[in-house]
């Protein structure tokens, strides 16, 4: 039996992967189920998989928690360090699917134990590239990818040499403001940023696809996972979520990676890797699609492509001061205290200020340095909100 860990469990990467898991319950040995404050969901999955240890990352639901599986063996725990904590129990495979910069400790304390850490949270990636697989590489660790176009690439590198890679380009739905006229951004609700047209997912990446800092954060995890230039990546409007990466050879080859829009498909790519199983998600009837669409995308609709592309050339901690930055932004679009373009504005403000202060390109990329990078940042993009005009 393969031992398993699940860090941000109760959410919509997490609940997909359970959905794998609970399929076989043979195959899994499941040792830590971590979440947040949906502990009902929390407990029942722990009981149902037979987990070793059930953590939620927030104190105050720790007894709420605790009685939910009073008469089980699963042992509870509460605090983000009992989250890390979980880390260190050996485990073959874990998924690391917390939304945020919240994901980092916890991959990296797997990753020193080991673990072979199947990626969603592109946050960590984002906010630390060099330190998280440098923390891998020192542990002979591996870290698959789970974000579907990172999944996509990595397929289509599968036999290639990196050296024969000419461009990766990834796809982007638009999301859902893909048709409103631009001068109508400003005013887009909560509520209408939190659909999105073709994925059923968490609400802050479903905000993110709308403002597209969601394929903003991809393009940085595309060049720190891949370790290839900034100009060598692409994005591309695809209506469509079919295919969701191209790799360009030296050939003129484009190796296209194409499935339904269902995160199974990522997440069992990484859990079976690297062999391929069978995973109950839609078979695509392309004739019945009929056509595929393509467009540039717009940057003025979407000025987070731009600050990534900034982001990628000034390296070092700038990934952290976006990432937080734009964590914060979101934070007060949601709580009502900004408005849908403000978000650009303030994480583009809190870069120039950061970038003026000092040394972001050239600091060393140390835990100690991303966390406090990480706190700065968001204390800056909170007084920027101030500034908007
Ligand atoms: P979600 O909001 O649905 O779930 C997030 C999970 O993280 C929950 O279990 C929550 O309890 C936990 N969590 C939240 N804050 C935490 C904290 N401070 N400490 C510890 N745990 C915390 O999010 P999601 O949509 O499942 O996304 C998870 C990650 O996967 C994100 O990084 C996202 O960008 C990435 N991702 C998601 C999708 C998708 O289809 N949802 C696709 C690609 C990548
Ligand atoms: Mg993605």
């Amino acid at each position: 039996m393969r031992r398993i860990t699940l860090f941000g469990a109760t959410g919509s990467v997490g609940q997909s992967a359970i959905d794998l898991i609970a399929r076989d319950d043979t195959a899994y040995d499941v040792v830590a189920l971590t979440g947040g404050r949906n502990v009902r969901q929390l407990a029942a999955d722990a009981r149902r998989l037979n987990a070793d240890l059930a953590v939620t990352c927030y104190p105050e639901c720790y007894n709420e928690l605790k009685d939910l599986l009073a008469g089980t063996h699963v042992e509870v725990a509460a605090g983000p360090e009992a989250v890390a904590q979980a880390a260190a129990r050996p485990v073959d495979w874990a998924l690391s699917a917390i939304v945020g910069a919240a994901g980092l400790v916890p991959g990296l304390e797997a990753l020193a134990h080991g673990t072979t850490l199947a990626l969603a949270n592109k946050e960590s990636l984002v906010t630390a590239g060099p330190l998280l697989l440098g923390r891998a590489k020192a542990h002979g660790a591996t870290v698959l990818p789970v974000d579907s176009e990172h999944s996509a690439v990595f397929q289509a590198l599968v036999g290639e040499h990196m050296a024969a890679v000419e461009r990766v380009i990834i796809t982007a739905s638009g999301g859902a403001f893909r048709d409103w006229p631009i001068e109508k951004l400003a005013t887009a609700t909560l509520a209408q940023a939190s659909s999105h047209p073709n994925w059923d997912m968490g609400q802050r990446i479903t905000i993110d696809s709308a403002s597209m800092f969601n394929k903003a954060m991809e393009l940085i995890e595309t060049k720190e996972f891949f370790n290839v230039s900034p100009d060598m990546i692409e994005v591309l409007v695809h209506r469509e979520s079919l295919i969701h990466a191209m790799v360009g050879f030296n050939d003129g080859a484009l190796m296209a990676h194409v499935g339904p829009p269902d995160m199974r498909h990522a997440i069992g790519y990484a859990l079976h890797w690297p062999e391929r199983k069978h995973l109950p998600v839609e078979r695509l009837d392309l004739a019945k699609i009929g056509a595929l669409t393509f467009e540039a995308p717009d940057h003025a609709r979407y000025p987070a492509l731009g600050i990534a592309k900034r982001v990628m050339n000034e390296g070092g901690l700038s990934g952290a001061v976006f990432n937080a930055a734009k964590e914060r932004a979101l934070d007060g679009f949601i709580a009502g205290e900004i408005g849908f373009l403000d978000m650009s504005h303030v994480v583009a403000a809190t870069l120039d200020k950061m970038s003026l202060d000092g040394g972001l390109q050239n600091a060393a990329i140390t835990l100690d340095n991303v966390l406090e990078t990480d706190r700065l940042a968001r204390i800056y993009a909170g007084e920027a909100f101030s500034q908007l005009g």
